[in-house]
């Protein structure tokens, strides 16, 4: 039954490639530094309004360590208030453009270096848990890696593919385990986009869900 379900989850997702792809190809024309901050941006945010506070960031002249250092805090408040949480998240870009100023290394030299001391590495900087480091992997180094948020932990769970109790390392594991290295930047995106639009998190659309014969949480009555 996992291996029919694994399956099954591969190819509904294999669906949104299409649409997804335009996202996939912007995220990756940004260069490391962008990434970084459109990730912290992201949390609690749509993808909207990420895109404008990246813009009035851009327009400000604050999308490198160098203007984040020099800028107040107030300024990066204001270019973030279309996002949410847009007090913490200036104060952690600018706590990020600090550690970034106290390393040897640059951002792009640390995602050259071998997956597991990168993503140790990436994971000193403030507000970088396994999520933001992975997607600076799978998207800035090419890592084989799938990103784990909430949605895709949120989905991965309902379907039983794991128990309630996994944590970040096992959901990715399970997901690795069926997903080639060569589409799971690809896969992450489609099942976020799987995420908000049917298994979402307060009301699954189980009804129009085509897994809804294999999941385990499906409340649709049989
Ligand atoms: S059947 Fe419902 S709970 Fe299960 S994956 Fe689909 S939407 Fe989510």
């Amino acid at each position: 039954m996992t291996s029919y379900l694994k399956s099954k989850l591969l190819n509904i997702i294999r669906c949104f490639y299409d649409d997804i792809a335009p996202i996939l190809l912007r995220l990756t024309s940004l260069n490391p530094f962008e990434l970084l901050i459109s990730t912290i941006i992201s949390q609690n945010t749509n993808w909207k309004n990420v895109e404008k506070a990246i813009a009035n960031m851009k327009n400000r002249g604050l999308l490198s360590t160098d203007s984040i250092l020099k800028a107040d805090v107030s300024e990066i408040e204001d270019a973030l208030k279309v996002a949410g949480l847009y007090r913490v998240k200036a104060r952690r870009i600018k706590e990020i453009a600090e550690k970034l100023r106290s390393w040897s290394m640059s951002l792009e030299e640390i995602l050259a270096m071998r997956f597991e001391y990168a993503r140790s590495k990436l994971m000193e900087l403030p507000a970088v848990g396994y999520k933001t480091a992975d997607v600076m992997l799978a998207f800035k180094a090419n890592a084989p890696v799938i990103p784990i948020d909430t949605h895709i932990e949120r989905i991965v769970k309902r379907l039983g593919l794991v128990d309630e109790g996994a944590g970040y390392e096992g959901v990715r594991a399970i997901l690795e385990s069926f997903v080639s290295p060569n589409e799971r930047a690809l896969f992450h995106l489609a099942l976020i986009k799987f995420g908000r639009e049917v298994c979402k998190a307060r009301r699954p659309n189980c009804h129009k869900c085509p897994l809804n014969d294999v999941c385990k949480s499906s409340n649709v009555r049989t």
